[in-house]
This record gives structure tokens, C-alpha cells and sequence, in this order.
């Protein structure tokens, strides 16, 4: 569906290990003051003083991850650095540096890693790290990519998981479900594609969804915000399974119950309509789509006037002794218990 803009086909064997390593990684800049080695030794160096270090990791496949029918490299090459500094913002940290791994087969020439490259250099330059290494083998079928970020902060700073109280509030940021009905709609056009590939499928009207499926953002503006406002989180996560799993987690282990409002979710107009096109429940998928990347997080309720005024941030729920449960109030105000359904836990 996705034409090929890049006709030149240079094999990967032309330029050898070392060459593409340079090939690929020599626009890179360093721009951090804590990085004092990047790329080109046996490891890079990294000074962050005072602060402390979060550090996470994420595999891609393909196949299993993503589908490049639809996904073009470039943007799987921001997604793939966009999904780990989510995780570093979830901790309330500045991501700083990200190293990447990538195993590839022989059908993939040195121009498709470049569209990859490009990606990675985008989200790089967007979000203001650097790339400082990472490792580069062969695979016998598709594409792996493996992203390590790193970020930094205050040991003060740091938010978990599991620093929910009873009382505090239940707060997310942007809205839910859209990269989820943008996975539906790609789906849909690839089964219409394999009947008719002259088909040119008008996507106008779904260009949220597929944007936030093919180029999502991490909430780097969020952890600004809030130390903006001087709010400090009491739990924080972000949400890449769904809604539900991600209440689950912070309830688990913040040992807390909670509330949450059906009709405080929210929602873009988009979702809504192609949830009502496709015959599914909007709530069903705020819930249990995948890939958001929004922040989830509780603030005690002392906090409530700092961020009220938001148009980025909703109160959706209300924490509660760990006995009350986990439940979801729905609009005609009746409590069912929420279950976990991460959309591929499986394979996550
Ligand atoms: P080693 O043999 O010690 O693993 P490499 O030759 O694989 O070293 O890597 C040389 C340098 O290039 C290192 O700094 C490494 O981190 C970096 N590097 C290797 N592959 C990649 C890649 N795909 N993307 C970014 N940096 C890479
Ligand atoms: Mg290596």
C-alpha cells in the first residue's frame, strides 16, 4: 500500500559491517552534556553527577510487532525510540540517550536502513537525546530492532508504580483508543488491498488514528507540565497495553482499589466514529486497545487545582482502600470489576 520511494537497492554486503555502522550512524550528533562517549568505542561513556539513571529496553519483531505492509520504515524507526522514552517519562525522568540494536536480513537494502536511520534521527532530534551505540548482526527472516533508552533525574524526583494512596486521583493525559482504531482501519485496507491493489482508499477522514498508529508521540510536554505546575505524581505509568491492564498494574502495586468513570474516558470524535462504524464499544477499547503511549498517573487530591484547568490532563477515577476493588463505574452507574486484557499480552 505503501509505495517504495526509494528505488535504489544497494546490498548490505556491498559496504560490510563496519561501513554500514558508519553508513548509518554518521549524522548523528552528540548534544548532551552528560554523554561523554557516544558511538565508536567498545562502549559509551556517560556522566549524569548527581542524578540518578532509569534505564529501559524494548524488542521489536516484525511480524509480531509490526507489519511493514503498512509501516514504513521510517516510521518504525521513530516508534521504536518513541515507545522507550514513554517508559522513561513514566518514571517522571528526562530521557537523555537511546543505543540500537537491529538484526536484518539480506532482503532488506542499505536504503531501507537509511529510511529506518531517518526515523531514528527524527525522534532523536525531536526529543533531544543522543544515540550513543548500539549493535548491528544478521537475521535469517525480517527485521529485529531493540532500543535501550536512558533518562535522568532527582533521586526525589522519581515516581513508581506503586506510590498511589486511597483518595488520591486518577489522572490521564490526551486521549485513548485512537492508535488501536488506526491499527483497524490499516488492517482493513491491507485485506481490501490483497482483492484490489488499484484501490486508492480514502484515509482522510481517519488521519488521527492512523497518525497516532504509525507515528505516536511520547509525553515528554506531560513530565514538563506537571514539574511546571509542581505537581509530583504519586504513581505514574504509561499506557501501552490498555487502559485496564495499566490500572491493574498501578492498583497491584500501590496496594490501592479504584473507581473509574466511564463517562469521564476520554475520547477524540474520530474514535467514536469509527467505533460506531466497525460495531464496537468505544469503552471496550479505551480499555483494552493498545499503544497510546499516554501517561496514567494519581495525584493526591490536595493537587486537584493545579491541574484542573488542563486540557491535556482528565480525571478519570478516584482511588480507594485495595477492598473496594478495581471497577469500572459505567455511565448508567453500575460498577463491574475490571479486568486485565492487555490486546496482545501474549506476545508483549
Ligand atoms: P563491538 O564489536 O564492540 O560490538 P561494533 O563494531 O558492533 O562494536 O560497534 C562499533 C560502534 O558502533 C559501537 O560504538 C557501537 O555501539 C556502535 N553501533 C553498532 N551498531 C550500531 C547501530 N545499529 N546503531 C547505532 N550504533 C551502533
Ligand atoms: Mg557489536
Amino acid at each position: 500500500m505503501i509505495e517504495d520511494k526509494n528505488p535504489q537497492r544497494t546490498q548490505l554486503s556491498d559496504l560490510g559491517e563496519f561501513g554500514l555502522i558508519d553508513h548509518l550512524t554518521k549524522n548523528f550528533k552528540i548534544t548532551k552534556s552528560s554523554t561523554v562517549k557516544g558511538i565508536g568505542d567498545d562502549a559509551a561513556v556517560l556522566n549524569f553527577e548527581n542524578k540518578q539513571v532509569v534505564v529501559t529496553t524494548d524488542l521489536l519483531i516484525e511480524g509480531v510487532h509490526f507489519d511493514l505492509s503498512y509501516m514504513p520504515l521510517k516510521h518504525l524507526g521513530y516508534k521504536a525510540v518513541i515507545v522507550n522514552l514513554s517508559d522513561v517519562y513514566a518514571m517522571n525522568a528526562v530521557a537523555t540517550q537511546v543505543t540500537i540494536s537491529i538484526a536484518v536480513s539480506n532482503r532488506f537494502p542499505l536504503e531501507a536502513l537509511e529510511d529506518l536511520y531517518a526515523g531514528i534521527e527524527t525522534a532523536a532530534s525531536i526529543y533531544n537525546i543522543d544515540v550513543v551505540g548500539g549493535d548491528t548482526t544478521s537475521s535469517n527472516k525480517g527485521l529485529l530492532i531493540s532500543v535501550t533508552a536512558i533518562g535522568e533525574v532527582a533521586a526525589d524526583d522519581v515516581v513508581y508504580r506503586s506510590g498511589a494512596q486511597p483518595n488520591d486521583l486518577l489522572v490521564v493525559s490526551g486521549d485513548l483508543g485512537a492508535a488501536y482504531m488506526g491499527l483497524q482501519i490499516l488492517e482493513r485496507e491491507k485485506e481490501v488491498f490483497k482483492v484490489n491493489p488499484n484501490n486508492q482508499p480514502d484515509l482522510e477522514i481517519y488521519t488521527y488514528l492512523i497518525e497516532r498508529q504509525l507515528k505516536p508521540e511520547a509525553r515528554k510536554d506531560i513530565i514538563k507540565l506537571l514539574k511546571d505546575l509542581d505537581v509530583k505524581p504519586t504513581a505514574m505509568i504509561d499506557i501501552s497495553d490498555g487502559l485496564s491492564s495499566e490500572i491493574i498494574h498501578l492498583c497491584k502495586q500501590s496496594q490501592v482499589g479504584c473507581d473509574l468513570y466511564e463517562a469521564k474516558i476520554p475520547l477524540d470524535p474520530q474514535v467514536i466514529a469509527a467505533c460506531e462504524e466497525f460495531n464496537i464499544d468505544s469503552t471496550t477499547i479505551a480499555l483494552n486497545g493498545g499503544e497510546d503511549y499516554e501517561l496514567l498517573f494519581t495525584i493526591s487530591q490536595k493537587d486537584f487545582p493545579k491541574i484542573k484547568a488542563n486540557p491535556s490532563l482528565t480525571v478519570i477515577g478516584f482511588m480507594k482502600d485495595a477492598s473496594a476493588g478495581i471497577d469500572l463505574v459505567t455511565r448508567a452507574e453500575t460498577k463491574i470489576p475490571i479486568k486485565a486484557q492487555g490486546w496482545k499480552s501474549i506476545t508483549d
